[in-house]
């Protein structure tokens, strides 16, 4: 039965002032399963999160920020699949970046085989080979599960974290404020928005 908590509070940032030099903006799984109608694992509310990501995208890539994609991916008999069903597979529709985020030249793609961006994956190659990069802004979907991973993640790796909350997503309510919550309390991330964020060297 659903009990009523408090929702515990945590500061949003009102300005952010980051270096794009020192910053990459972090897309995280903005695939057709979890965002578009159709999708083996839709997140409704994915589709809100479209247009600020686009938007902060925009203005990242002109500051001359990195913009590296994650994309989960499985294979034929992948071990996620006895959690959520098949989603994401390899070659499919689904496992697609949306195409309104499509990728640019320039961006780096990461494809990740769990939660955690950083695991069995290409992300500290991607991180190592560009020294000066110590901030992370991350977005996209799921709130309580890929972007926390990855947030925590990066964050026990000493980057700095900024998580705009227009722009993740999660299945409720709940899981987005425990989850940002958590990013705030114990990962010291930075809780914003979009438009709170300004690129200036
Ligand atoms: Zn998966």
């Amino acid at each position: 039965m659903a009990r009523t908590l408090e929702v515990p509070t945590y500061p949003m940032a009102e300005a952010v002032s980051l270096d794009p030099r020192r910053t990459a903006v972090v897309v995280v799984d903005m695939q057709n399963d979890f965002v578009k109608p159709g999708g083996k694992l839709q997140v409704p509310s994915a589709q809100e999160a479209v247009e600020p990501i686009a938007r902060l995208l925009k203005r990242a890539r002109e500051a001359g920020a990195l913009v590296i994609y994650t994309q989960d991916l499985h294979g034929e008999d992948d071990p996620e699949y006895r959690i959520w069903g098949e989603h994401v597979k390899g070659g499919t529709w689904g496992a697609e970046i949306i195409p309104e985020l499509a990728p640019q030249p320039g961006d780096e793609i990461v494809s990740k085989p769990r939660y955690d961006a950083f695991y069995a994956s290409r992300m500290e190659d991607v991180l190592r080979s560009r020294p000066e990069i110590d901030t992370l802004i991350i977005t996209g979907t799921v709130t309580n599960i890929c972007v926390l991973h990855t947030a925590g993640s990066a964050a026990l790796r000493w980057y700095k974290v900024v998580v705009p909350k227009d722009a993740v997503a999660a299945l409720s309510e709940f899981d987005q404020e425990a989850a940002l919550h958590q990013i705030d309390f114990l990962y010291k991330g930075t809780i914003t928005t979009v438009d709170a964020i300004r690129f200036e060297s």
